[in-house]
């Protein structure tokens, strides 16, 4: 008997239904090898395997478990909806105090339309930008993730490295060819790109976390305010990872930048599938029924999906990211201390409540840079960790996720297995 024996055999199993054994690429642990483990439960801080393998939680979903799993308030919220009904394809009262709670909270969105993925919510948003201003051609940065948009593909950041895939077949030359995808963080790429091209819209994350923790340099993200506002183009800031984890207001909240359009997911899903886009009402207003720009889905603001995003943000409240803030920067600080101990090169990068450890030792602001990454360290570190119990993204570009239920427990399990893995790593990089 090991200890991943039922880990091992659904993944077998899973191999012959399912492409890579598994439904998004990164959990297939192509990155670091070994067994990817099926996850049965979670409460907390904690998830459970299929083996009953018990791990403190740095995944979190990616994100949308801010509260913990199984946070009773959310909990009680699904049962709530599921007592009532599941789907109607109808227009529901949860819809309307969802959008309204977002509205609320983000200055720069004064109409918003839910979709169920981070993917639809930015695809929507560049369709409707191209829509608005009748121009074709959209700025993106390399390393940032906007979810698995055609356009948006080129240099995207964590899932797309991590297994080397320069670009991804299946995105047409055509879709390609209206995206310029130019270095973070580059005043003089954006305005050469200004200069020589007509522009419909620059997307970029609010706070670049899908190639690791890559702040905006001071005024950047107001530069892109000022630039495609004086060339009539759009802005999207994309919050679908920021949003409603950094602050009550997502990265606005730190760095209150007005964009045209913002894109949300993750957090304000709760964990059931719900993401949305919005932002100027004369921009939204280009879109169907109210306008000519199309955008549709079966199942978008469905009934348990409002119910669980409901409850997560409005138990949010500051006591919980303080909660958060107090967990994500202990965790950040001894595992930078652990490394340093052990001699491992490494850099801890942070912003807000957002942090991840780059396996290099030069600062890091853009994509090239991330990539001076030694990710067999990150391998050894990674498997060092699981081994003791601590669950981290199975990739080394990929921010690690805390929750307000990250109690001194979990931590303390953080801290004591992280030494034994700072030397892993150090044996590597040797
Ligand atoms: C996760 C993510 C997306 C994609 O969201 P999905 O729900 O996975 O489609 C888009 N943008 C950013 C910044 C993300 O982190």
């Amino acid at each position: 008997m090991s200890p991943t024996d039922k880990s091992e055999e659904l993944f077998a199993r899973a191999q012959a239904v399912v492409p890579g054994g598994v439904n998004s690429p990164v959990r297939a642990f192509g990155a670091v090898g070994g067994t990817p483990r099926f996850m049965v439960s979670g409460q907390g801080p904690y998830i459970t395997d299929a083996d009953g393998n018990r791990y403190v939680d740095l995944v979190c979903s990616w994100g949308p478990m801010i509260l913990g799993h199984r946070h009773p308030a959310v909990v009680s919220a699904v049962e709530e909806a599921v007592a009532h009904g599941f789907s109607y394809g109808t227009a529901t009262p949860g819809e309307v105090e969802l959008a309204e709670e977002i509205v609320g909270r983000v200055a720069p969105v004064d109409r918003l339309r839910l979709v169920s993925s981070g993917t639809e919510a930015t695809m929507s948003a560049v369709r409707l930008a191209r829509g608005f201003t009748g121009r074709s051609k959209v700025v993106k940065f390399a390393g940032c993730y906007h979810g698995h948009v055609d356009a948006l593909l080129a240099s995207a950041g964590s899932g797309v490295v991590t297994f080397g895939l320069p670009d991804t077949p299946g995105v047409t030359g055509a879709s390609a060819a209206d995206t310029i995808v130019l270095p973070y963080n580059s005043v003089e790429a954006v305005e050469e790109a200004f200069a020589s091209s007509e522009i419909a819209c620059v997307i970029t994350e609010a706070c670049p976390a899908n190639m690791g923790v890559v702040p905006p340099a001071p005024g950047f993200n107001q530069f892109l305010r000022d630039i495609t506002a004086r060339n009539g183009a759009l802005l999207i800031i994309d919050e679908v990872l920021t949003g409603f984890r950094v602050s009550s207001a997502g990265w606005y909240g730190l760095d209150p930048v007005d964009a045209d359009l913002m894109t949300f997911g993750k957090v304000m899903g709760g964990g059931l599938p719900a993401a949305a886009f919005g932002g100027r009402a004369d921009v939204m207003a280009y879109l169907a029924p109210a306008g000519p720009v199309y955008q549709a889905g079966t199942l978008s603001g469905n009934p348990l999906a409002c119910a669980a995003g409901l409850a997560t943000l409005r138990n949010l409240d500051a006591p919980a990211y303080e909660r958060v803030d107090a967990a994500a920067s202990a965790v950040g600080r001894a595992a930078s201390e652990a490394l340093s101990a052990a001699g491992v090169p490494h850099r801890l990068q942070t912003a807000g409540s957002l942090f991840s450890i780059f396996f290099t030792d030069g600062p890091v602001t853009n994509f090239d840079q991330a990539r001076t990454q030694n990710t067999a360290a990150f391998t050894a570190f990674f498997h060092a960790m699981l081994d003791q119990g601590v669950y981290l993204p199975p990739s080394a570009y990929e921010a690690w996720f805390l929750s307000a239920s990250h109690d001194d427990e979990a931590l303390n399990r953080i801290a004591d297995a992280l030494p034994a893995a700072a030397k892993a790593a150090a044996e590597v990089s040797g």
